[in-house]
C-alpha cells in the first residue's frame, strides 16, 4: 500500500508536491498554518525546468493563457540603458530547452497548482510546533491542540522552517541588508507607455526587475534590491514609502521612472538568505524547497528549486519503499545543485554579462539519474 504523506505548508513547493504525489495514488495531507490563500501584489518568473515539472501536473496549457511569455530578458546598464547582456527567450528558448519561460502573478501560479491538489487533504490554519519519530509513524502536533499521524513527514514550510529548526537547531537566516520593493499594478496607469518584456537594471548598489505578468500585458510587475541595513521586517502587508523607493532609483534610466511614478502603492520585504545546509532529512522527515535551501532571488530560481525537488522527492518516493533511504537519496540528488543555484544567487552577477545558462534552464527532473 502506498504511504500517507504529511506535508508542512502550503507554498508553491508543498502544494506540487501534493499534487505530483496524489496523481500517482498517494494518500497526501497537507497542513498550513494560513487560514486563506491571497493574491498578494507580487511576480515570478518560471523557467523551462520547473516549467517541465509543470507539465506533468497539466498545468501548461493554463500557463500559457495566463502567463506573459516574454521574447526577451534583457539585462541594461542603468542609466544609460546599454545591453550588458540579452538571453533569448520566446520560441528560440522553448526549443533549446523544452518548455517555456513564463512570467506571471505569483498568486496565479499558486491558484493554479492548487487547483491540482485534492481540496479535501489540505487543513488550513494548522500551525506545526514539532514532529515526533516514532517506530510506525512520524506525529504531528499543532497550536491548536491537534495531533495527527503520517508515515513521512516533509517540512515545505518555509525560510523560517520549524521542522528544519527541530531537526538542526534554532538559527536564523541570515539578512542581507538589503529590501526588495515589490507590487504589480495595472499598465493603463502608464498612459501607453511602453516598457521592455522583461528587464534587470543594474545599478552600482541596487537594481530593478520590471516585466508585464499577464498575455496582454495589461499589468506590470517590479522588484528591487535596494540596500538598507537597518530595516528588518518579512511580512506580505508591510508597505514601503513611495518617495522613498522613487528617491533610491533617481538617475535611472526614463523606463525605470515611468515605472515608479506611475506605480500607486508598494510593499516591502527583507532579503534573506542561509548558507546550504548540513543535512535535510531525519530518519522519516526531510525538507523541501526554502525550509533547506533558501536564497536571495537574483536568478528567479527559489520556487523553479522547490518546484524540480517536489519531482525528484516523487521520483524517489515511487521507487524506494524504505523512507529514510528514499529522503536520504532525495538530498543526494539535489544537493549539489541546490547548493550552486543559493551561491551563484548570492553573488548577484548571474546574466550581468554572457552567461551560461544552460545548467540552469536544461535541467529535467523528470530525466536526471538518480543513482
Ligand atoms: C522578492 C522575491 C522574488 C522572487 N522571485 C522568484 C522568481 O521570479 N522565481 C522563482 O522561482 N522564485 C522566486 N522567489 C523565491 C520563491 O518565492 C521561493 O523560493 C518559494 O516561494 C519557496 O517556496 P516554498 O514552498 O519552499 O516556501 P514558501 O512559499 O515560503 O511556503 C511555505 C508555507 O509554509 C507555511 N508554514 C510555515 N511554517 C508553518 C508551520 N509551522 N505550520 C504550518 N504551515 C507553515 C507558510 O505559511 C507557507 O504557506 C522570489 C523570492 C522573493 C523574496
Amino acid at each position: 500500500m502506498k504511504k500517507h504523506i504529511g506535508i508542512i505548508g502550503a507554498g508553491i513547493g508543498g502544494l506540487t508536491l501534493a499534487a505530483l504525489l496524489q496523481k500517482r495514488g498517494f494518500k497526501v495531507s497537507i497542513f498550513e498554518q494560513a487560514s486563506k490563500f491571497a493574491r498578494v501584489g507580487a511576480g515570478i518568473q518560471q523557467s523551462a525546468n520547473a516549467v517541465k515539472v509543470l507539465r506533468d501536473i497539466g498545468l501548461e496549457d493554463h500557463l500559457r493563457s495566463i502567463a506573459f511569455c516574454p521574447q526577451t530578458w534583457n539585462n541594461r546598464e542603468w542609466d544609460t540603458g546599454v545591453v550588458k547582456h540579452e538571453l533569448s527567450l520566446g520560441s528560440t528558448f522553448e526549443e533549446k530547452y523544452g518548455a517555456p519561460y513564463f512570467l506571471l502573478h505569483r498568486g496565479d501560479l499558486h491558484a493554479a497548482i492548487l487547483s491540482k491538489v485534492n481540496q479535501d487533504s489540505i487543513y488550513l490554519q494548522k500551525k506545526l510546533l514539532h514532529y515526533q519519530i516514532n517506530s510506525e509513524h512520524v506525529q504531528l502536533t499543532f497550536e491548536d491542540g491537534t495531533v495527527y499521524d503520517v508515515d513521512a513527514l516533509i517540512g515545505a514550510d518555509g525560510i523560517h522552517s520549524k521542522i528544519r529548526e527541530q531537526m538542526l537547531g534554532a538559527d536564523k537566516p541570515r539578512f542581507t541588508g538589503r529590501v526588495a520593493y515589490r507590487t504589480t499594478f495595472p499598465a493603463s496607469l502608464m498612459n501607453g507607455y511602453a516598457i521592455d518584456d522583461c528587464t534587470k537594471w543594474w545599478g552600482i548598489d541596487r537594481h530593478i526587475v520590471i516585466y508585464y505578468v499577464t498575455p496582454k500585458k495589461d499589468e506590470i510587475y517590479f522588484v528591487t534590491s535596494v540596500p538598507e541595513p537597518e530595516w528588518n521586517n518579512e511580512s506580505w502587508s508591510a508597505k514601503g514609502d513611495l518617495g522613498e523607493l522613487r528617491t533610491a532609483f533617481k538617475g535611472f534610466h526614463e523606463q525605470v521612472q515611468k515605472v515608479l511614478a506611475a506605480c500607486p502603492d508598494v510593499h516591502k520585504w527583507s532579503l534573506y538568505e542561509r548558507d546550504p545546509l548540513p543535512t535535510w532529512c531525519d530518519q522519516k522527515v526531510v525538507l523541501l524547497g526554502d525550509a533547506c535551501h533558501p536564497m536571495v532571488p537574483y536568478m528567479a530560481q527559489g520556487a523553479a528549486m522547490a518546484i524540480e525537488d517536489a519531482a525528484i522527492l516523487t521520483r524517489v518516493l515511487e521507487e524506494q519503499p524504505n523512507i529514510p533511504e528514499a529522503f536520504q537519496q532525495f538530498e543526494t540528488v539535489r544537493k549539489e545543485r541546490t547548493s550552486r543555484v543559493q551561491l551563484t544567487s548570492h553573488k548577484n552577477q548571474w546574466m550581468s554579462k554572457p552567461t551560461d545558462s544552460d545548467w540552469v534552464y536544461g535541467y529535467d527532473a523528470w530525466k536526471v539519474n538518480l543513482s
